[in-house]
């Protein structure tokens, strides 16, 4: 008799039951003023956890920067670093984990 398991994967940032943003030793921190909006991290995160999202209207006159900035999603984010690694302004910082409060998005 042969068994046969079908399974699945759930597409990045969807699943529900298992949040991993709580297994790093570290996140990392945008520095909003300092993100010209590449895109390089959002590339490059292996968890596919950044986004660009519209900058603030109010912080788009401040900066006079890029439209764009990127966001984490916390709940995903295991902490390997790359994308402090791979950005070219030095906007994103690691810092331990102390700032995950669960209440990040
Ligand atoms: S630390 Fe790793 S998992 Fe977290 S946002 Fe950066 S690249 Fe993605
Ligand atoms: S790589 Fe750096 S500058 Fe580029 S979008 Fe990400 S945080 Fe912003």
């Amino acid at each position: 008799m042969i068994r046969i398991t079908l399974g699945a994967v759930s597409k990045p940032l969807e699943s529900l039951k298992i949040k991993t943003g709580d297994w790093g030793a570290e996140y990392p921190v945008i520095d909003e003023e300092k993100c010209i909006g590449c895109g390089e991290c959002e590339i490059f995160c292996p968890d596919l956890c950044i986004e660009l999202v519209e900058r603030p209207e109010s912080k788009k006159e401040e900066s006079k920067k890029a439209k764009k900035v990127a966001k984490i999603n916390y709940n995903y984010c295991k902490g390997c670093g790359i994308c402090e690694v791979v950005c070219p302004a030095e906007a994103i910082k690691m810092e331990l984990k102390e700032i995950y409060k669960g209440e990040l998005k």
